[in-house]
């Protein structure tokens, strides 16, 4: 299994002018790179999505931040996830913390989402991940189980390995702190057992366990290689190339099987 190192772009590159800099940056940070281990997927918000593919670029791979459950019709504002592949893009992220908490996005309207997805040909990234407020009352992991078993209900095993999950605590995202390796390592256990009970084990590992939250070239050693995840999602330091090809290279390198 290759290692995953997933930027989200979020609502940021405003204007063509300021996504032009960014691809030409991204390109010359790029340049000579090997990544023969890992994948880099960047994830654009939709109205660049066109030009990241014209972009072309072979090391990189097309994600979308989000879509909805519908394939077309009158959802007026929503992206169809016939449209995300039909410009080229291979994956999209469900469930992000920002969804469930601006948007009101539920277990429920993620589960919704990941079929579609599934349907339609697209590998759902899907975030889970707990609140400060509820790791302070101890409720991690009864959280990150809900949140896993209601988002994949129904899901068939055959398709397990079109998913990736993504722990990521909310309290880290965007923030100074990460959990320590242990922490993430229970996480990725917890999530490994649930979907060993939804899909078998030989499924089950096909499933790549992935961290967010706060990862730079500081934090990607203790929260990814130390704790032995599969890749890393990457919000911030997504937005700085030279940055970003950073980590994906110190992933590319000392991430072992
Ligand atoms: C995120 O929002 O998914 C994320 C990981 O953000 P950051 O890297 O900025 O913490």
């Amino acid at each position: 299994m290759k290692k995953l190192v997933i930027g989200n772009l979020k609502m940021n590159i405003l204007s063509p002018d300021e996504r032009d800099r960014y691809l030409a940056w991204l390109k010359k940070e790029l340049a000579g790179k090997k990544n023969n281990d890992s994948e880099i997927i960047l994830c654009p918000p939709f109205v660049h999505m066109e030009a990241f593919k014209k972009w072309n670029n072979k090391k990189i791979h097309l994600g979308a931040q989000n879509m909805f459950s519908e394939t077309k019709g009158s959802y007026t504002g929503e992206i169809s996830p016939v449209m995300l592949k039909n410009l080229g893009c291979e994956y999209v992220i469900l469930g992000h913390s920002e969804r469930r908490r601006y948007f009101g996005e539920s277990n429920g309207s993620i589960n919704l989402k990941i079929a579609s997805a599934l349907k339609n040909g697209l590998k759902p990234i899907l975030c889970v991940g707990e609140t400060r407020e509820e790791k302070e009352n101890e409720r991690t992991l009864g959280v990150i189980t809900n949140q896993v078993k209601e988002a994949l209900l129904g899901v068939k095993r055959a398709k397990a390995e079109q998913i990736i999950l993504a722990y990521e605590p909310v309290w880290a995202i965007g923030g100074e702190k990460v959990p320590t390796a242990n922490e993430i390592m229970e996480a990725k256990l917890l999530i490994r057992k649930i979907l060993v009970d939804l899909f078998g084990k030989k499924y089950a590992d096909l499933v790549p366990i992935i961290y967010g939250g706060n990862v730079n070239i500081k934090t990607v050693a203790g929260v990814c290689v130390d704790s032995g995840m599969d890749g890393v999602l990457i919000g911030r330091e997504s937005l700085q190339p030279h940055e970003f090809v950073k980590i994906a290279d110190i992933i590319n390198n000392s991430c072992k099987f």
